[in-house]
């Protein structure tokens, strides 16, 4: 149950409170060598914080949006490692007018937006890991049930991971020949940055509460115990999957 002498890049910490930063802690702890990036120099302060407390061996700028950056962060872990067995794509984004709207009132922008930063960009982190995962490796996302049942104002965000969900099913059978694995996990609420920008967000984490045979939520460290089980060897048989931890 150790990750000693892996290297993996974390995507998707913005401060301690992030999923990523749970799953990250997790990867560390067992062992593991990270590349954590941060969106610009407004995030830089909060996620160099917990980029020290872990020891980063690479701490770059990653805004998914600027292929440049991304390819340059890629080519930087080359440098830097050689290679690259785990990727945490951890990110999501749409403009606060479409993601509390209607869905039937999203503009296209605003839609293809969400659909870039949250969905094709981790068919663009797929494409720039595979050379460098030479020894197979796995590549994780982020979603959440809203994708397959219609969760109060969860909106916009529905379609984005369900097409997120189908993305991993489909990588999962590409990659799965160069030995590189694709799964989702789908948490349940957890009060982070990108979630306060939901509409009644206390709501949804109520009556996750309520509904959940524990009668409480998922935390990031649950969440982290789940994504680093996955990136072990031991999991190689676990593919194309989105799993709960809610
Ligand atoms: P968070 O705000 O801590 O993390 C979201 C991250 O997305 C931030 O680090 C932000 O910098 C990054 N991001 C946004 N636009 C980006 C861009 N253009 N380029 C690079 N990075 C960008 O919130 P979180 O809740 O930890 O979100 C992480 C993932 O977990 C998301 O995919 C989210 O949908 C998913 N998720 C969250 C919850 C929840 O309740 N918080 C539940 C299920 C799934």
């Amino acid at each position: 149950m150790s990750l000693a002498g892996k290297k993996g890049l974390v995507i998707g910490i913005a401060n301690a409170q992030s999923i990523a930063t749970g799953c990250a802690r997790a990867f560390r702890g067992a062992g593991a060598d990270l590349a954590v990036t941060y969106l610009n120099d407004k995030a830089k302060p909060h996620v160099e914080q917990v980029a020290t407390e872990l020891g980063a061996d690479l701490f770059l700028p990653c805004d998914v949006q600027h292929a440049d950056q991304l390819e340059a962060l890629f080519e930087q872990v080359r440098e830097r490692w050689g290679r690259l067995d785990f990727v945490l794509h951890s990110i999501a984004f749409a403009p606060r007018e479409v993601l509390q709207g209607r869905l039937v009132d999203s503009s296209v922008e605003g839609f293809l937006t969400a659909m870039d930063i949250s969905c094709h960009s981790l068919l663009r982190v797929a494409r720039l890991a595979e050379p460098l995962m030479t020894e197979g490796g796995t590549l994780l996302t982020m979603s959440f049930h809203g994708s397959r049942e219609v969760v109060s104002n969860y909106q916009l965000m529905g379609p984005v991971k369900a097409a997120l969900e189908s993305a991993v099913r489909y990588l999962a059978d590409e990659l799965g020949p160069a030995g590189i694995r694709v799964n989702a996990i789908s948490p349940g609420p957890v009060a982070t940055r990108a979630s306060s920008g939901l509409s009644e967000f206390d709501e949804l984490m109520q009556d996750a509460t309520a509904r959940s045979p524990g009668r409480r939520l998922a935390t990031i460290e649950e969440i982290g115990f789940l994504a680093a089980a996955l990136v072990m060897p031991g999991a190689g048989a676990v593919t194309g999957q989105t799993l709960y931890v809610d």
